[in-house]
């Protein structure tokens, strides 16, 4: 499981500058879907070969003490509870101030890897203004500017260094053929009512679970002769014959979760329509590259009006997971349940399609016969051949010269080519360009 770092500080310290930092190798994929950047508060990141999940705990309020502050302090506190290492940013030109005082006494109460940065640190002489900051008592303090880009890598490398990483983390690699599932949802959605519906179905044949612990666990089952692993989102146990959650809901174990997936199922509450919550864990979904079927809950419930705004807010919110196929069905009532299967099989072959070069390269030239990528000043960007570069999601790699001009419209345009042609639903699909020198 990748480690997850935890960055908590009071507003305006720079917490989301080091975050996008630190989850800079995945701009480009994400800067391809309008809305996804802005707001996020969770992503994946990648120093070396170890990769990591970075969460921004916003506004950390320790004493929040109502109404929906104190959800995200709850929320928050978890999430700082549940994380392999804490960043604490302090602000390096402000200094210090007694709401990092409250935030370093309950960082220490909490008895947990804590790495001291004081941000904005750019053009500061060494050492000068940062002895202060000893007084938080965390330890040593370390000067950064996330606005410049320096100190991040001895950052994310001091906050790796003491977690023993195990870099055997391969999904989908493993040589049995069963499909990690997970159900992926916010609170309420409905995710234990459809879990004990499946695991309740003749049809499904649950293993014993050896040794169920509150740690993470999965639920082996056979459906139809196909092997299946329900990964858990959050404290799965079982309880008679009936799974129930024990935690109702963590992020931490949620994008674990979709991390070791090779599938994901994201649910959705038709009464309570799309929220931010939804968006961010679609975004996650979407940024790991796991296969993913979106399945709206609790259509029971809802009237024909209400129908309309829920199929309209999907496609205003969450329109970077058009690739995935979208189910109405409720797990109370038992309805539309038997045909997330097959979406769910599908999605899973389609993110381990092999495409072969001969026919990629083929795709390509057509495409570009049908309609050649634009002219960009001086230059006209040479498609020549592509070849798959990767799986879980399929990547394909596409050379030429100045391909560096090929506008997004355009790959948008190649990626659908290449979808139709490999019935590619339910998986992101990746695009790399590599211009010859
Ligand atoms: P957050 O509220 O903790 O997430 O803080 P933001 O990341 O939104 O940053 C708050 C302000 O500090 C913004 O105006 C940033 O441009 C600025 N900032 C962030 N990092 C640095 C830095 O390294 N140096 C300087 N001078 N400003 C920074
Ligand atoms: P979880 O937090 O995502 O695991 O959600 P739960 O499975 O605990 O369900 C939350 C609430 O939604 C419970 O009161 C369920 O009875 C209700 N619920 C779940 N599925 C449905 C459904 O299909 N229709 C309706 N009307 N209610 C549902």
């Amino acid at each position: 499981m990748k480690p997850v770092i935890a960055l908590v500080g009071r507003p305006n310290v720079g917490k989301s500058t080091l975050f996008n930092r630190m989850t800079k190798s995945r701009d480009a994929i994400v800067a391809d879907f309008a809305g996804l950047t802005r707001d996020r508060h969770y992503g994946s990141g990648k120093q070396g070969k170890h990769e990591y999940i970075v969460i921004d705990t916003g506004g950390f309020e320790p004493d929040a003490s109502s109404g929906i502050y104190r959800e995200m302090a709850r929320q928050t506190q978890q999430a700082v509870a549940e994380a392999d290492v804490v960043v604490f940013v302090v602000d390096a030109r402000a200094g210090l101030s007694g709401q990092d005082h409250d935030i370093a006494q309950y960082l220490r109460r909490l008895g947990k890897q804590c790495v001291l940065v004081a941000n904005k640190a750019e053009g500061m002489r060494e050492g000068m203004q940062l002895s202060e900051f000893y007084e938080l008592g965390l330890g040593e303090v370390h000067a950064i500017s996330a606005a410049h880009g320096q100190g991040i890598r001895g950052l994310i490398e001091l906050a790796l260094n003491d977690l023993g990483l195990d870099d055997t983390d391969d999904v989908g690699a493993e040589p049995d053929a069963s499909i990690k599932l997970a159900v992926a949802g916010r609170p309420n959605v409905g995710k234990s009512t459809l879990i004990n519906a499946w695991l309740g179905e003749e049809r499904l044949v649950a293993f014993d679970m050896p040794g169920t612990t509150r740690d993470a666990i999965s639920v082996p089952f056979e459906r139809d002769g196909q092997k299946f692993e329900l990964v858990d989102t959050a404290g799965l146990r079982r309880k008679g014959r009936v799974f129930e959650a024990i935690e109702k809901f963590s992020v931490v174990k949620t994008l674990q979760a979709i991390d070791s997936a090779n599938v994901v199922l994201l649910l959705l509450d038709a009464t309570q329509g799309i929220t931010d919550q939804d968006a961010h864990i679609a975004g996650y979904i979407l940024e790991s590259g796991r296969a993913v079927v979106v399945a709206v809950n609790k259509w029971d419930a809802v009237d024909e009006y209400q129908r309309q705004l829920v199929e309209r807010a999907i496609e205003s919110k969450l329109g970077f997971l058009k690739f995935a196929a979208l189910h109405f069905i409720s797990a109370a009532k038992r309805q539309g349940l038997a045909a997330l299967w097959p979406a769910i099989l599908q999605a899973h072959q389609a993110a381990v399609c092999k495409m072969p070069t001969p026919v990629l390269t083929r795709l390509l030239l057509e495409a570009v016969q049908f309609q050649s990528p634009k002219r960009s000043g001086m230059f006209r960007p040479k498609l020549r051949y592509a070849h798959q570069g990767g799986m879980n999601p399929p990547v394909i790699v596409i050379h030429g010269n100045s391909l560096e001009h090929v506008t997004e419209a355009y790959k948008r345009f190649l990626e659908g080519r290449f979808r139709k042609e490999f019935n590619l639903v339910g998986t992101p699909l990746r695009i790399e360009m590599k211009t010859s020198k």
